[in-house]
């Protein structure tokens, strides 16, 4: 068997090299051979060779074999499509310019797919497009110390022997939840798969109770009904989209029920005629009939929500566990403003059998997440944001601290070429959390004239090779949020923005 592994390795070896190789030949080895020596179309004479357009894309800063595979792929689909119409004479001019054209276009696609710092200038703190919460500086060094070293990820320094990994910030969590215990996963979708697969997949007993109301979906792909489904639980839906009652709950419970699961609506609001139970309500029916009661609460506010503006409350995990919750749920990287991450925090023995699930293991968090994590939650328990949680600090940012900086860049840009001014706008706290709250703010609004458009400004600033720039085109003008803009940024935006007034 060893021998056998050893020849597919080095068969691999061998298929990558031929991959060069025949990359760099001319096009014509791309085809069977039958095909090569067929007289050529108008059309296919006009296609450069793989290794020439190689050649020609030197300005991209990829490795060599990607550029080849992308070259040799647009190639192969010019070639095949002057094949399949060998007489189209209103196409006959597939010109190298063209083919060049085309890759360069995907290389630029490519290279854009890479992870890199922007700066976020559309207001919308925990943007998950733009990766949600960014780190304060303690969780951002602490990554960096433990990625560069070895670490005490599963050590006992007291005893010398294998410890349990993250041992300390499950008693961080648990303190700062109020509960029993705690635990972390991958995220917030893995924690409700996670506890699904726990109460809710054994036979006789695979029913979910929950509101019709709170069948949603967040986000790209998070689905409540398909994560119960794929978990292999059972949805028993009650009550309406508007109103659910305490009876609705009562009357499905049965032999078969696993749990009663309340899913926080997160990113978006009902008001009018709605109604449901308390969560206290549900608690002590949960109890009654024996089951546990999870709330997925999503966002996972450590604070008082309603001091932002909006005068949106979100349930705590602190007060959700209080109310009766025998376990919670939510997202590291949301208003914990910390790493990606899946927060369940309760009942002390749902959380170790949780724990003691197969699946387990394949969520668990990795030592980076886990070292961000704990410096974010240290962080809270002393006190200490918004200083080590950038996101809270750029809620609590008021008008009056951010007009001076947009008075400050619009005065540094204004020119004939670009029309600059300070702008007064709304932002978001994003990521599926409080979608009511708009937090007034200030904004540089950049007014196109001429042949300019705001979404070319737009796209401009997005593909700076220097750092791109996430604005709003809104009203038809490029509006630059500072809300989410890094005040040690400014000086980078007011740069870019000449230059853009310069092209
Ligand atoms: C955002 C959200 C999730 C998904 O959280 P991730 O950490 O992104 O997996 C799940 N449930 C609710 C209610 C949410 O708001």
């Amino acid at each position: 068997m060893p021998g056998r592994h050893r020849t597919n390795v080095s068969a691999a070896f061998v298929g990558h090299d031929r991959a060069v190789n025949e990359a760099t030949a001319e096009p014509g080895v791309l085809l069977p051979n039958t095909l090569q020596h067929v007289s050529e179309t108008p059309a296919q004479r006009g296609i450069p060779s793989v290794d020439r357009i190689v050649r020609e894309m030197s300005g991209h800063d990829l490795p060599r074999l990607l550029i080849v595979n992308v070259a040799r792929t647009i190639v192969s689909e010019v070639r095949r499509a002057a094949i399949d119409n060998p007489t189209d004479a209103a196409h006959p001019e597939i010109t190298a310019d063209r083919v060049l054209e085309q890759v360069k276009a995907a290389l630029t696609r490519l290279e854009a797919g890479r992870i890199r710092p922007v700066i976020n200038a559309t207001g919308i703190i925990l943007h998950t497009n733009l990766g949600r919460a960014p780190l304060g500086l303690g969780a951002v060094q602490k990554i960096g110390d433990t990625a560069a070293h070895y670490s005490t990820l599963e050590y006992d320094l007291v005893e010398g022997t294998r410890g349990r990994r993250g041992s300390y910030v499950e008693s961080a969590l648990a303190a700062l939840c109020g509960a029993d215990a705690a635990t972390v996963v991958n995220n917030c979708a893995a924690a409700l798969v996670l506890i699904l697969r726990h109460f809710a997949t054994r036979k006789g007993r695979r029913e979910v109770v929950i509101s019709r109301g709170e069948l949603v979906q967040i986000g790209g792909g998070f689905r409540v009904p398909e994560i119960l489904a794929a978990s292999g639980a059972r949805l028993r839906e009650v009550g309406t989209t508007n109103q659910t009652t305490l009876d609705d709950y009562r009357q499905a419970l049965s032999s078969r029920t696993a749990m009663i699961l309340r899913v926080h609506r997160s990113n978006f609001f009902m008001g009018g005629f709605v109604r449901a139970p308390a969560a206290a309500e549900l608690s002590a029916l949960a109890r009654e009939a024996a089951v546990p009661f999870v709330e997925d609460l999503g966002s996972g506010a450590t604070f008082d929500t309603r001091g932002l503006g909006g005068g949106e409350h979100e349930p705590t995990p602190t007060s959700a566990l209080a109310d009766g919750a025998d376990l919670v749920c939510f997202s590291g990287d949301k208003l914990l403003g910390g790493p990606q991450a899946g927060i369940i925090a309760g009942r002390k023995t749902f959380v170790h059998a949780l724990k003691k699930q197969p699946f387990f293991r394949a969520l668990r968090c990795d030592k980076l997440v886990l070292s961000a994590l704990e410096a974010t939650v240290d962080a809270h328990l002393a006190g200490q944001q918004p200083a080590e949680v950038p996101a809270h600090a750029m809620m609590r940012l008021t008008v009056e601290e951010l007009r001076p900086r947009a008075q400050h860049i619009v005065d540094a840009i204004t020119s004939p070429q670009l029309v600059a001014k300070v702008g007064h706008c709304q932002s978001q706290v994003g990521g599926g959390s409080l979608p009511q709250t708009l937090l007034d703010s200030v904004a540089v609004d950049l007014l196109p004239h001429g042949r300019q458009s705001a979404e070319q400004w737009a796209k401009a600033l997005r593909l700076r090779r220097a750092g791109p720039i996430i604005g709003l085109v809104t009203e038809s003008r490029l509006r630059l949020d500072l809300r989410t803009v890094f005040p040690t940024q400014d000086e980078a935006l007011i740069t870019a923005l000449r230059q853009l007034a310069a092209t």
